[in-house]
C-alpha cells in the first residue's frame, strides 16, 4: 500500500473515531486512541516489508558465482505491529550449488516467525508470570497471538542465551579478563548463599542460591550450576552490586563446607558469619558429640551456651571454647564438625552478629 493511500486511510481512521469518541468517558477515548495507533504501526510495517520484498532474480554467491532465484518461500512473522506475510527469494549458485535467502539475513530473523520486539517481550512477562498468565496478558495487552507453549519456548531459548552470555561474563570476571564497574559505592554489602533441593525432570537435584543486599537494594541469583560455576556467577553479581567499592563485605550462610570454600575462594577479604539458625544447630553438633545425641546434658549445655552466644556475642565463644576444652569427657562423633572451625565461625557469628540486616529490599 503506497505512503498516500496509507495517509488516506489514517485520516478517515482518525476522523471517524474523532467525532465517535464525543461525550464518551476516558476509558472509551482511550481505546480508540490506541487503535489508531495500532493501525497506524500496522499499516507502516506492512509497507516497510512490502517494499523491500522487491528483490533481483540474481545475486553473487560468497564463491564468485551467479545465485538465480525460480521461487520463493512465503512465511508469517509475527510482530508487535501486527503480523505479516512475507515471500522471501530462495537462491540457488549455479557454481556451488548453496541455498540461500539472503532477506532472512538483512531482517535478522534467521528461520524464526517472531521478531525480536515480540521474543523479548514475551520472555519477560514469562519470567514475570506462569506460562498461561503470560499468553492472556499479551493477547490482552499487545494483542499478540501466542499460546502458552509458543511463550514457554520463546522464554527458554531465550534464557539459555542470556544464562550462557552470563555464564561466560562470570568467569572472565572471575579469571580478571573483565573487570565489572558497578555505580554503586555501599558502606556494607552482604552477601548470602544457600543450597536447596528442588525435583527436576524427576529427580532431586540441588539449587544453589546466592542474594545480595545492600542500601543500594537486594539481586538474587539461582542455578543449577555446580559450586564452581555458582560462585563465578555469585561474583560477577556482587561486582555489579558493588563489591570492589564496598567497605565491608560480609559473607553470611550455614555451615556447608562447599559455601566457606567458595567464600574464601571468591570473597576472600569477607567477613564470614554463620547465620544464626545454623550456628544454634552446629551447638547442638557439639552437645551431641560431647554428651551424647539428644541428652539431657546436651539439652542443658545448648540452652546455656545459646543464651551465652546471643546475650553475650563474642565473650560467648571464649567460655564456650574453655566448656569445650574443660570437657574431658568430649568424643566427637563423625557427625561432628572440625570444633575449631565451629568456634572460628560462633566467633564470627558473635562478633557482627548478624541476623536480619536491616536494609531496604528492592
Ligand atoms: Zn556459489
Amino acid at each position: 500500500m503506497p505512503a498516500e493511500t496509507i495517509v488516506t486511510e489514517l485520516l478517515n481512521l482518525i476522523q471517524g473515531e474523532l467525532s465517535g469518541s464525543a461525550g464518551e468517558d476516558l476509558s472509551s477515548k482511550e481505546q480508540r486512541a490506541l487503535v489508531i495507533g495500532r493501525v497506524a504501526a500496522e499499516l507502516s510495517l506492512a509497507e516497510m516489508l512490502e517494499s523491500d520484498g522487491d528483490e533481483p532474480v540474481s545475486v553473487a554467491c560468497e564463491c564468485g558465482g551467479t545465485a538465480k532465484s525460480k521461487e520463493r518461500e512465503g512465511r508469517t512473522v509475527v510482530t508487535l505491529a501486527g503480523t505479516h506475510g512475507i515471500r522471501p527469494r530462495k537462491y540457488v549458485c549455479c557454481s556451488c550449488g548453496r541455498w540461500s535467502v539472503p532477506r532472512d539475513v538483512s531482517l535478522g530473523i534467521g528461520r524464526g516467525n517472531y521478531s525480536v520486539g515480540v521474543i523479548a517481550l514475551s520472555s519477560e512477562v514469562a519470567a514475570g508470570f506462569p506460562f498461561e498468565s503470560a499468553e492472556d496478558f499479551l493477547a490482552r495487552r499487545f494483542s499478540l497471538d501466542l499460546c502458552y507453549k509458543q511463550v514457554q519456548r520463546l522464554a527458554e531459548r531465550t534464557g539459555e542465551v542470556l544464562a550462557c552470555q552470563e555464564k561466560s561474563v562470570a568467569a572472565d570476571a572471575v579469571a580478571e579478563r573483565v573487570q565489572i564497574i558497578s555505580d554503586e559505592r555501599p558502606p556494607l554489602l552482604v552477601i548470602s548463599s544457600d543450597g536447596l533441593m528442588v525435583n527436576v525432570d524427576g529427580g532431586w537435584h540441588e539449587m544453589k542460591t546466592g542474594s545480595i543486599m545492600s542500601e543500594y537494594g537486594r539481586s538474587t541469583i539461582a542455578t543449577m550450576e555446580r559450586a564452581e560455576g555458582f560462585g563465578q556467577l555469585l561474583f560477577a553479581e556482587a561486582s555489579r552490586r558493588g563489591l570492589e567499592e564496598a567497605d565491608e563485605v560480609v559473607f553470611l550462610a550455614d555451615g556447608a563446607a562447599w559455601i566457606w570454600n567458595l567464600a574464601a575462594h571468591d570473597f576472600p577479604d569477607a567477613v564470614e558469619i554463620v547465620d544464626w539458625y545454623h550456628a544454634i544447630q552446629h551447638l547442638w553438633e557439639i552437645a551431641n558429640a560431647c554428651h551424647g545425641d539428644g541428652s539431657g546434658r546436651a539439652k542443658s549445655w545448648v540452652r546455656r551456651n545459646e543464651t551465652r552466644l546471643m546475650e553475650d556475642g563474642v565473650e560467648a565463644s571464649d567460655r564456650l571454647d574453655k566448656a569445650v576444652a574443660a570437657d574431658g569427657r568430649r568424643k566427637p562423633t563423625h557427625k561432628a564438625r572440625e570444633p575449631a572451625l565451629l568456634q572460628y565461625q560462633l566467633q564470627a557469628y558473635a562478633l557482627h552478629n548478624v541476623q536480619e540486616p536491616r536494609l531496604s529490599h528492592r
